[in-house]
Order: structure tokens, then sequence, then C-alpha cells
């Protein structure tokens, strides 16, 4: 008989020729358990998803109530479903007035897709400007605007009038003109192996926009929800983008995506067409009730409030001669190592000593720590410390 191994490699669609296949059936809070029983402390909680932890009970608790009531009735935009309009008015209310109509995906991709059709259908004009090494998403259109001809070439042809310009320099915002219907950019650069630009670019982006009418499109989906150390990362910088892309830990565990701007703005896919932008899944109602629950846990214990400390107990614990160099914001950190060779045998080191992390793909040399925001102290003690055993070997 085929082992559960054989069968993940034989019948799922793969990504990598080398998958982890890890086979793990259990996950709360910061760990993660094994077939084998086998403990792990997770540093990348599902890549930025589980910012409460797994399996959060408040979470757990507001699926099975949800499930309860009903699960997919209709396709998204029609009926009222009060976990769709009640995490809406949540999120407005942690928002800026500005961004007060949410529009939920099923995933970060579709936002980001959502978004550039709203910018171009708001604006009349077809520039879409992205920058290097950015990363919105897989399907084509967020494909388009990824900063890497590595995972474009083969996929052309892509949408036309994208440009990409280089991210946190300043005579590069220049090519934002009157042509330009939106500039999509990460408030922090997450696969670029955490990228974190002056406040005083951001800041000129955003007056650049505001110049030219082009809308500011910045993506939240893997640093928004505290993980840089407020609610949102563009709080950091005294900037209010036009467009706000949020997923991952926005479904706190479940699949959800969302593009959140002005009314007015949103109000352009109602007409000239009607339906300007439908799915069937975005925002479902299980969906909608974790990701609330999430929130409410993330609100409610201003788990961005203790990121700074924690941060600092990983930089503390982390100093090595083989570290180069530690990229960080908040609870979002890259530990840059000599190359990806040497960074994959410290990665598979840490796996097989209880460690969970991976690399990102713009910076193959360097480990990812996204843990759960409510990690304990005493998790990133040890996380650090079989971090050095595996360094000293
Ligand atoms: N934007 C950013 C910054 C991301 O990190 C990701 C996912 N890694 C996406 C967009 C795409 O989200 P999804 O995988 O849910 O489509």
């Amino acid at each position: 008989q085929a082992t559960i191994r054989q069968l993940f490699l034989q019948h799922v669609g793969q990504t990598s020729p080398a998958p982890l296949a890890l086979h793990i059936t259990k996950a709360s809070g910061a760990k993660m358990w094994d077939a084998n029983g086998k403990e792990y402390i997770d540093l990348i909680g599902g890549i930025s998803v589980c910012n409460v932890g797994h399996c959060h009970p408040k979470v757990v608790e507001a699926i099975k109530k949800q499930a309860d009531d009903y699960l997919h009735i209709m396709v998204y935009g029609e009926l009222i479903e009060s976990p769709q309009v009640q995490y809406a008015h949540l999120l407005t209310q942690y928002l800026p007035l500005s961004l007060n109509a949410v529009f939920f995906t099923a995933s970060g991709t579709e936002a980001t897709e959502g978004a550039m059709k709203l910018a171009k259908r708001a604006t009349g004009r077809t520039q879409i400007i992205s920058f290097k090494n950015s990363y919105h998403g897989s399907t084509q259109g967020a494909l388009s605007l990824m900063g890497s001809e590595y995972w474009q070439q083969a996929f052309r042809p892509l949408l036309p009038g994208v440009l990409q310009l280089r991210y946190n320099v300043f005579e590069d915002l220049e090519n934002i003109n009157e042509q330009t219907a939106c500039v999509v950019a990460e408030t922090i650069q997450a696969e670029a192996g955490v990228n974190v630009p002056d406040k005083k670019w951001m800041q000129a982006l955003r007056n650049k926009c505001t110049e030219t009418g082009a809308l500011l499109v910045l993506d939240e989906i893997q640093c928004g929800f505290g993980r840089n150390g407020s609610l949102w990362a563009f709080e950091q910088f005294n900037i209010v983008p036009d467009i706000l892309l949020l997923g991952k830990a926005l479904g706190g565990g479940m699949p959800l995506g969302a593009f959140i701007a002005d009314k007015k703005l949103m109000d352009c896919f109602t007409n000239n067409p009607v339906l300007g932008h439908i799915n069937t899944f975005g925002g479902h109602p299980v969906c909608c009730a974790a990701g609330m629950a999430a929130m409410q846990v993330l609100v409610t214990e201003k788990l961005w409030e203790t990121v700074a400390e924690k941060e600092q107990l990983f930089k503390k614990r982390l100093v090595h001669p083989k570290i180069k160099k530690i990229n960080r914001c908040g609870l979002m950190m890259a530990l840059y190592f000599e190359d990806f060779n040497s960074n994959k045998k410290i990665i598979d080191a840490c796996i097989a000593h209880g460690l969970f992390t991976d690399w990102f793909l713009f910076a193959p040399e360097a480990l990812r720590i996204v843990p759960p925001l409510n990690i304990s102290n005493e998790e990133i003690e040890t996380a650090c410390k079989i971090i050095w055993k595996v360094l000293d070997v």
C-alpha cells in the first residue's frame, strides 16, 4: 500500500521538484506536530498567516458557529451575509476614513487583480507601475507586476503597459505620470528579504501619485495585521494608500483576501460595466467569521505592542559570525547567510531539530522569521538556541 508521502508526490500538484513533504497532523499557537509526534516551533506561521497563532480557540469557535448556520449560499455581493458585513465594519473602524469599502476576495492575488482593474476603470488610464523584487501574487495580472524576470519569462506574454521601477530609489519616481493608473507597492517588501523603504521615499511616492492622479495601491498582504509593530505598516510612514490590499492573516487561517478603498471609488465596479468585478467565493462567510475573530484577538490584545520587544529578543540572541546581516521590521526578519546552499543546509538542519522555517523568493540566501505574533519569549529563546546549535556545527 502506498504511503501518504507517495500519494502526496503522485497526486497532489507540486510546486518544486523537492517539496519538504513533512506530514503535519496538528498545530496550535506557535507549534506544530508531525505524524510521528515530533514537535516544531513554527517560525513562519503559514508565511504570515497565523498572526494570532495556529487554531486560536476564538477562531475555531467562530468557524464552528458559522458552519452551524450556513456555509456558501450565493456568489459574492448579492445577499447580506452578516459575517462579511460585520468584518468589513470592523476593518474600516481600524482604518483611515478614506478606506471605508471592503471588496472581499478568496486570496491575496485576487485582491491584486481587483485593485488593478479598479484603478484602470476609475482613472481611464492603462499604465501600471510596480517595483523590482516585488511579489503580489501568481495569477497572470499579479505576475505581470512581479519584479523578477526569472519567474516571469516562461509565462509571457503578460499584461502590456507594466513598468517596473527600483524600490526606494527617489529618481525612479519621476516615471510616474498622467498615464499611470496606479502604482502597486508592498509597504515593506517581503519576498525581497524584508526590504524596508525610507520613510521619505514612501512619502515622496505618495506625493507623486497624488500630483499625477495615479492611485497608490499598498500591498499589506504579508506585512499587515500587526506584524511590523503597528496594526498597518503604512501607519509607520504617515501615509494613506488609495487602495489597500490584504490577505494571509486577514482570514485568521482561512482563505480570504480583500482590496479596500473609498466607497466612491469602489462603486466604479457597479456600472459601465455592471458587475465590473465578480467572484463566487470571495468573503466566504466561514472565512469572514474566522478572520473577524482573529482580528478581534489581535486588537483586543493589541498584539502589535509586544512586537518590538520580541524583535529585540531575536536580535539579541541572533548575533553570530555566520549571520551576515539581519533585515527586519518587527516580527518580519530575514537572516542572511553566505549563499542559498549554506542557507538551505541551515534551514534543513533547523527543521531536523524541530524549528520550522524557509527562505525568500528573491533572497534565497536568507532565512525567514515571521512567527505568530503571540509566540512566547520562551519559544523565541528555544528557536534561537536551535539556530545557534545548527550554526555551530
Ligand atoms: N502579495 C504579497 C506581498 C504576498 O506575500 C503574497 C503571498 N505570498 C501575495 C500578494 C499573494 O497572495 P496569495 O498567495 O494569497 O494569492
